[in-house]
């Protein structure tokens, strides 16, 4: 009993991975997109899980399945760490619905297609949000009325949660200590983005709010602005909430400054002298060094910067651009260092240097599975 079944499902794909934990090794990875559009493989997730299925025909070996990890979006404040799903957890994921309404209802219905696809095998729930349950209240805590906060749920609650916990986890290996014993501030930085200060192995601030989109510039997500902003634009426009939380979530960040929510063609045409690209690309780098500006403060001390996902492990403008002019504390990073492509886990920071700089790639799926067989034991 060595195989896990990681299940990570968006509000139209669904990503999948098969892993043999006995040597940690990928038998199949793959991606079933297009869910519910027209010309797309499948009309819904539970079609989208029969053709995950059919591909892991030959690879999946059921009698070895020891569980099924599921990404869920949004844990709310109930679930602080890895759960086993049965009908009651379905429900309060149900629930939850109002909090993340494209994310939950599509991780439900895969939920509920893989315990019909495997009745026999233990089903555990991995929430992005979990991890930040350690957030104390003032750091948790909007300043709204008592109705929004305890009726609706209003709060920060965080996301990614699973990418900072490995990555601190794994950084903390890095530098040879243990989890306990450091404070450090994670940037994921990938489509979506957000920063994490963690004192000895726990979260105590992030920057994604009661959503994913607060905080740093994404991709397509604007990040931090003035909540004044919305009104402003409907009586200006007309515009209603719903198609001004769009524009936010979809049309903004990167896009919006620079036309591409890819960094590849952003810094490749700030470098050609696009000045919208170069105004994306510094607005980025510098809502990013603010956060750790923020950070260092609500930690005191830190003992590492670490770079995570798709921007942060491989662009070494972003990180030379997040960490410029920080040397007076203590943070900097070696150029020859930094521009050194690799895969592994590494310093980028100078020997002399009082705080390491560190890139670790993230690994939300082998995190999913290894919480999974933790919890079943
Ligand atoms: P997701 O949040 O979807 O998991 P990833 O963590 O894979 O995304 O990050 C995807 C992003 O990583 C892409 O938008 C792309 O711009 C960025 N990226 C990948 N490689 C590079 C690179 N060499 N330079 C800059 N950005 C990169």
């Amino acid at each position: 009993m060595n195989q896990v079944l990681v299940l990570n499902s968006g509000s139209s794909s669904i990503k999948y991975q098969l892993l043999d934990m006995a040597d940690r090794r990928r038998l199949a990875v793959g991606i079933v997109e297009r869910i519910g559009e027209s010309g797309g493989s499948a009309p819904d997730h539970a079609a989208g899980m029969r053709t995950v299925l059919s591909e892991l025909e030959g690879e999946l070996d059921r009698s070895a399945l020891a569980a099924v990890g599921h990404r869920v979006v949004h844990g709310g404040d109930r679930f602080r760490g890895p759960t086993r799903i049965d009908d009651e957890v379905c429900a309060a994921i149900k629930e939850l619905i109002p909090l993340a309404p494209l994310h939950n209802p599509a991780n439900l219905t895969l939920i509920e297609a893989a315990r019909e696809a495997f009745p026999d095998t233990p089903q555990v729930a991995v929430f992005d949000t979990a991890f930040h349950q350690t957030l104390p209240a003032p750091a948790y805590t909007y300043a709204v009325p008592a109705e929004w906060r305890d009726d609706l749920g209003v709060r920060r609650y965080g996301f990614h949660g699973t990418s900072h916990q490995y990555v601190s986890r794994r950084a903390a290996e890095l530098l040879g200590r243990r989890p306990e014993e450091v404070n450090m501030i994670v940037l994921h930085l990938g489509n979506g983005a957000s920063a994490c200060a963690v004192r000895g192995g726990k979260s105590v601030d992030t920057s994604m709010g009661m959503t994913p989109l607060e905080g740093l510039i994404m991709g397509t997500r604007s990040g931090d602005l003035d909540p004044a902003i919305s009104a402003y634009i409907a009586r200006r426009t007309g515009r209603g909430a719903e198609e001004t939380d769009l524009t936010l979530n979809k049309s903004s960040g990167l896009l919006a400054l620079g036309g591409s929510n890819d960094m590849r063609d952003i810094v490749a045409a700030a470098e050609k002298g696009d000045e919208n690209a170069r105004l994306a690309l510094d607005a980025y780098c510098y809502r990013a060094r603010k956060y750790i500006g923020a950070y260092l403060a609500a930690l005191g001390r830190i003992d590492a910067v670490v770079f995570t996902a798709g921007v942060g492990e491989n662009s070494a403008e972003v990180r030379a651009g997040v960490v410029a002019g920080l040397d007076h504390l203590g943070i900097a990073i070696s150029p020859k260092r930094n521009a050194a492509k690799s895969k592994e886990a590494r310093y980028i920071s100078p020997y002399w240097a009082e705080t390491a700089v560190l890139v670790v790639p993230t690994d939300e799926e082998i995190e999913i599975a290894d919480q999974a067989l933790a919890l079943i034991g």
